[in-house]
């Protein structure tokens, strides 16, 4: 198995090579998009040959390393295809556009030695050096680096690693819109994500601002909104990484996997009726911490795995009766009158269906120790 991470760099870019890559681009653009036939349904008819004329069209007057305008090409295939596939679904009517300077560097444009990145701009004359070992935050241990991005700022590497993913146990993970709930070597654990939900909160006050602006100032107002919404991401993603982090640094010591909820079942579950606003975000949340989490774990050869989360927090641990909302933040079962605090109960029952036993062993479980010991310090 293969984990992945990339990481940025910041970089002052070769400004000629991103400035004449993005007009290769969109002259591939113009002469691919002369090959897409939409009779029917819209495809892509580019030959061998016209990819060669192409090629050698854009090569005229091309001093940086050839592959370039390959991988120009290349991208602007992937495009043009993405664009066709949503253009057959009726998803667009608009033509494609190419609206990011970005370079795609093929591994064959570039060697790493010595953690050193070296990377052909032009020729057998012209470089670009990179000491990955000035960067801390990139990791010494991977065993080969996939594809590099260059942008205007930053350079992005990816790094890759053979894993064989193993755990000795196993800890459940539950997130909630103000929380994440965690059972961590038989030990309840909650991080409070307020913080996180307070970003959201503020963004979201100023896009209320804004679009009262937009009968008056359409343009600026639309400015704004991308200016806001890439910022709010931004803060937000930060921190998911700051936490992702912590979690995963904290299983790494345990040897522990993590089981997480399926979030396609997440709909019914999380957030009990409450407005549909939250229940977006906190799905953005989820997936993003999901995300964060499994690729930092996986870098340590930690496995992850999906469980069903369904009714997960108004089923009884205990007995598998039937919990209903009680006083506060807790749920009371119908069956065996426990009280337990509601996020609880959801880590619990995710526990039970992740690592493999069936729900009522959870009695047993508890007779043994430590899990009885934290569980009774939320039990009202
Ligand atoms: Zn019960």
């Amino acid at each position: 198995m293969e984990a992945v991470k990339s990481y940025k760099i910041p970089m002052d870019s070769p400004r000629d090579l991103i400035e004449e890559y993005f007009e290769v681009k969109q002259k591939a653009l113009t002469s691919i998009m002369e090959h897409v036939r939409v009779s029917g349904k819209a495809h892509l008819d580019f030959r061998r040959e016209d990819r060669k004329r192409l090629r050698d069209e854009l090569l005229q007057n091309w001093r940086f390393s050839k592959h370039y305008v390959d991988s120009a090409i290349n991208s602007v295939i992937g495009l043009v295809k993405g664009w066709i596939t949503l253009y057959n679904r009726g998803k667009t009517r608009e033509k494609p556009e190419i609206t990011r300077k970005t370079v795609y560097i093929k591994n064959t444009l570039f060697s790493f030695r010595n953690g050193v990145l070296k990377i052909s701009i032009e020729p057998n004359r012209r470089y670009l050096e990179v000491d990955l070992s000035r960067y801390e935050w990139v990791p010494k241990d991977f065993d080969k680096i996939g594809g590099l991005i260059l942008t205007e700022k930053e350079l992005i590497i990816t790094v890759k690693k053979n894993v064989e993913p193993e755990a000795e146990d196993w800890a459940s993970l539950d997130v909630n819109l103000t929380n994440i709930t965690a059972l961590i070597g038989n030990k309840i654990e909650k991080y409070d994500t307020r913080d996180l939900y307070h970003i959201h909160r503020v963004y979201e006050v100023k896009r209320k601002r804004i679009q009262k602006l937009s009968k008056i100032k359409p343009k600026t107002s639309e400015t704004l909104l991308k200016k806001y919404s890439n910022r709010e991401k931004n803060r937000a993603k930060d921190f998911v990484h700051k936490l992702t982090t912590k979690i995963a640094r904290k299983l790494r010591e345990m040897n522990s996997g993590a089981i997480l909820e399926d979030l396609r079942g997440l709909k019914s579950r999380i957030l009990n009726g409450s407005r549909s606003k939250n229940r977006k975000l906190s799905k953005w949340n989820a997936r993003q911490f999901q995300f964060m989490l499994k690729y930092k774990l996986l870098w340590n050869s930690l496995p992850v795995k999906y469980v069903n989360p369904k009714n997960s927090s108004k089923t009884c641990p205990l007995c598998s009766g039937r919990m209903a909302a009680y006083e506060g933040r807790s749920m009371k079962c119908e069956e065996c009158n426990t009280v337990i605090d509601r996020d609880v109960v959801a880590v619990l029952n995710l526990q039970m269906r992740g690592a493999g036993f069936p729900q009522r062993a959870l009695n047993e479980l508890i007779e043994r120790e430590r899990l009885r010991m934290s569980i009774n310090d939320y039990v009202i």
